[in-house]
């Protein structure tokens, strides 16, 4: 296959060229030829750029097909360019040994559009032998939810505990990170943190009616709090720390810190958190209730900033579904947290780097640093000869609006409803091959670099 006349974003920068694809791979990049047949695709007028890598999906299987299903997911993923998702592993049973892995890895691959790597769960009672297995297994890295119970006749990570339970094994914590760290450092594999102090959570809970009450309940401090110890670790233990969804100004401070001090720390933000404040909350309601919760606009403004200074390395969106009735039914403090994004990823970084002068530079928070931190690269997240064919077809002069019945998630309620971006996908190739139930493939990654 020949994708002729377009210009493709190489790492040299945009060229005008014709992308020979051969087996799945990108065997070279040539001149303008104009070339004619079946197997040409015609680029004209339209950027070829790499396939978005979302590094942070829930797709929900096994255990809530009511929510979503690596099918559903995996259509919005294709439908908006993203032709690699890293799956978290708070599915039914969580997936804290090579068992479960291997279990979640075969089942999810029957309806897989794009292709995936998964994240391993840590527990409070996660052993250092499940840690090697799991890297061995081709884990992408280690997962902690910092204040998440997880039920023991099921393996189901909650997210509100509520009353004591002796079926609640205690949330991994600060010391299960600190007691895996020899394991986790040989793995050489990042752990992601939900990076949100439950103490300082626990010590803030209040009655909730309004989203400035939401708001007290989980402050920017507790993820400050929570960076600031986890960086403590990394640097102390040596540890790759990678934290997800940052969400404020406070987080970002204590991020730097850590970094100035020596701890190798990756750091991811949402679109949600770049396009969106509290103020938001009356038009969108109790979609935007996710946590992180949506902090103001001077925590929107410091994380932009960072981004485009380069200190916020990826931007990933958290896509975490839940049905119409656990989200938007009840009142706010019962609403489910997290929403649908995935297929919104590359057109807002590419809208949000435009309004900053170069949408072009968007490309590398969903491409390459992804790639190169989880040990994907240069396989995948870059144009060039040998690397996966994985592009994606962008029309610079198309437009484009966020809208719940263009969804191909199962859930339709995404919170960057309205957003317009510049430019239309008008094509996308997983390995040179349009995307269909079953092409993905499991990815297992080499040393990341991160
Ligand atoms: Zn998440």
């Amino acid at each position: 296959m020949i994708i002729a006349g377009g210009t493709v974003y190489t790492p040299d920068g945009l060229r005008e060229a014709d992308l020979h694809v051969r087996d799945g791979r990108i065997e070279k990049l040539e001149p303008w030829a104009h070339p004619a047949g079946a197997e040409v695709v015609d680029a004209t007028g339209l950027w070829v750029v790499p396939g978005a890598i979302d590094a942070h999906v829930h797709g929900r299987e096994p255990g809530f097909p009511e929510k979503e299903d690596f099918g559903s997911l995996t259509a919005a993923a294709a439908a908006g360019g993203v032709t690699t998702v890293i799956e978290m592993p708070n599915t039914l049973p969580g997936v804290a040994d090579a068992a479960i892995f291997a279990a979640k890895r075969e089942a999810i691959a029957l309806r897989a559009m794009v292709d995936f790597g998964l994240w391993a769960l840590l527990r409070s009672s996660t052993t250092e032998d499940q840690v090697n297995e799991l890297a061995a297994a081709g884990a992408i890295g280690f997962k902690a939810y910092l204040g998440y119970a997880v039920r023991r006749s099921t393996g189901q990570v909650l997210y509100t505990p509520g009353a004591p339970d002796p079926d609640l094994e205690p949330p991994a914590s600060y010391g299960t990170i600190a007691r895996l760290a020899g394991a986790l450092a040989q793995a050489g594999l990042p752990v992601a943190a939900h990076a949100e102090d439950p103490s300082v959570l626990l010590a803030s809970a209040a009655r909730v009616e309004s989203y400035a009450d939401l708001l007290a309940t989980r402050p920017a401090v507790g993820e400050a709090v929570a960076v600031a110890a986890l960086g403590v670790l990394a640097r102390e233990l040596g540890l790759r720390l990678h934290v997800v969804h940052l969400s404020s100004r406070a987080g970002l401070l204590s991020a730097l810190a850590a970094r100035a001090q020596g701890a190798r720390l990756s750091l991811e933000t949402c679109p949600q958190y770049l396009w969106l404040t509290e103020a938001d909350y009356t038009r969108l309601g109790p979609v935007m209730k996710m946590y992180p919760l949506i902090k103001t606009v001077d925590d929107r403004e410091a994380l932009r900033a960072a981004l485009l200074r380069g200190e916020i390395d990826t931007v990933g969106t958290d896509h975490a579904p839940h049905t119409d009735e656990e989200k938007l039914r009840g009142p706010l403090a019962d609403a489910h947290a997290g929403s649908p994004g995935v297929q919104t990823l590359l057109l807002s970084c590419l809208e949000l780097a435009r309004q900053a002068g170069d949408p072009l530079r968007a490309l590398p928070w969903v491409s390459e640093r992804p790639a190169r931190i989880f040990g994907l690269y240069p396989r995948k997240g870059v144009i060039q000869a040998g690397s996966d064919a994985d592009l994606v077809l962008i029309d610079p002069n198309g437009r484009t609006v966020a809208r719940s019945d263009r969804m191909a998630s199962r859930q339709r309620h995404g919170a960057l409803e309205g957003l317009e971006f510049s430019f239309a996908i008008r094509a996308v190739y997983v390995r040179g091959e349009l995307p269909r139930p079953g092409l993905g493939r499991f990815l297992r990654p080499a040393a990341g670099t991160g």
